[in-house]
């Protein structure tokens, strides 16, 4: 073993003193803190993605499809099918995760010298991946009820000039979902203040009970909708994340994606799952009909919960949070710490892991009454 330790190594000083992303990978009975689908996949799928890796490990000799087109091409289908707005290939890009995807954007549009900002607590990769481009982060405002307090976002935009706008919807960590009127209005402010990219974050938007923002691209190029195969797909490792976007963006994310960055076998999995978007869809009703239940049972339990359009929901509070998430984890269950003070966070997973989780905050409950 070496004892250098990272603040021995010539690293950049932005870096110095940092911790890494890390959500505990803990094994435990009942996991509900990544936000993961809890359903794998189905068996038949299963077997398409096999038959579809064969044959490009028949190919693998070669580099695969650097400009992704099939997937892409699918990926707009699928946009179009469940949005009603028109999406074309070229106006999709896909990379390792809509982590890369948003790693790509602030490769091309933030960088030294440039700004973006977030409304938080929100996602906390994307302060991160700022951190990690060289470009400054700006930690918005959101009111006491985590909703974005438009007059409060449109100073903070003016203020500041940010040239990337991140604006997660449905929200991480707290669940809610942002009015498509706010979205436009922070649209509007961003571009009086200065051209910048606006990035709707829609990672979960297949679990809300409202729409997909996607129709706002329509004569905004400055505008993107980043969307994941993580959550609704059931397909976290599979690394498979996607933006929507004017031609342009795309055109222009080409000069900072590596050559061939998303394999032959990521592109061909990913297109298998694709063909079996209704039965994974299938999946996503029960999940939110999982993730009403949650959202009830808590509040007739005594807790606060976060009003929630995603795949988990955000409950309180707790004097001192991070002492409930280990009582509860205790209790064989493991929820997210987000560090929001007097919050905790949970996926909602299968019926008999809700069920679980329950049945120890139940208990927790009636320690503490
Ligand atoms: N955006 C949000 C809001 C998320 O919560 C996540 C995953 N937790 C991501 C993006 C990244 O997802 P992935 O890289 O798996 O596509």
């Amino acid at each position: 073993m070496s004892d250098v330790r990272i603040d021995d190594l010539p690293v950049r000083d932005e870096l110095r003193g940092k911790t890494p992303y890390g959500a505990p990978q803990l094994d435990v009975p009942v996991r509900l803190n990544t936000n993961e689908n809890p359903y794998p996949l189905p068996e038949p799928l299963v077997e398409r993605i096999a038959e579809r890796v064969r044959e490009a490990a028949r190919h693998l000799n070669r580099y695969p499809d650097r400009d992704a087109v099939e997937l892409r091409t699918r990926l707009a289908r699928y946009l179009t099918d469940t949005s009603g707005h028109p999406v074309g290939t070229a106006e999709v890009w896909a990379a390792n995760g809509s982590n890369e995807v948003i790693q790509q954007l602030l490769q091309t549009f933030g960088g030294p010298g440039r700004t973006a900002i977030g409304f938080e607590p929100s996602y906390s990769m994307h302060a991160l991946i700022a951190r990690g481009t060289g470009t400054g982060w700006i930690s918005g405002p959101r009111g006491e009820d985590f909703s974005i307090d438009l007059e409060a976002a449109e100073k903070a935009i003016a203020e500041n000039r940010p040239d990337v706008v991140f604006i997660t919807t449905p929200n991480n960590p707290t669940g809610n979902a942002v009015p498509p009127e706010t979205v436009l209005a922070l649209y509007e402010a961003a571009q009086a203040a200065k051209p910048s990219i606006v990035v709707v974050d829609e990672a979960y938007v297949e679990f809300s009970h409202g729409d997909s923002l996607l129709p706002l691209l329509r004569g905004r190029p400055h505008l993107v909708v980043s969307r994941t195969m993580s959550k609704a797909f059931g397909a976290a490792g599979l690394r498979l994340g996607y933006l929507a976007a004017d031609p342009a963006v795309v055109d222009a994310v080409q000069l900072v994606r590596l050559p061939y960055h998303l394999s032959a076998v990521t592109q061909a999995t990913a297109l298998a799952a694709l063909e079996h978007t209704d039965t994974l869809l299938g999946y996503v009703e029960q999940l939110k009909a999982e993730r009403d239940r949650l959202v009830g049972e808590l509040r007739a339990i005594g807790y606060e919960v976060t009003a929630s359009d995603a795949n988990f929901v955000q409950f309180g509070r707790f004097d001192d949070a991070h002492e409930a998430w280990r009582r509860i984890l205790d209790r064989g269950v493991l929820v997210r710490d987000n560090g929001v003070p007097g919050w905790l966070r949970v996926t909602a997973g299968t019926p008999e892991e809700n069920d679980a989780f329950l049945d120890a905050v139940r208990e927790l409950k009636k320690e503490h009454s």
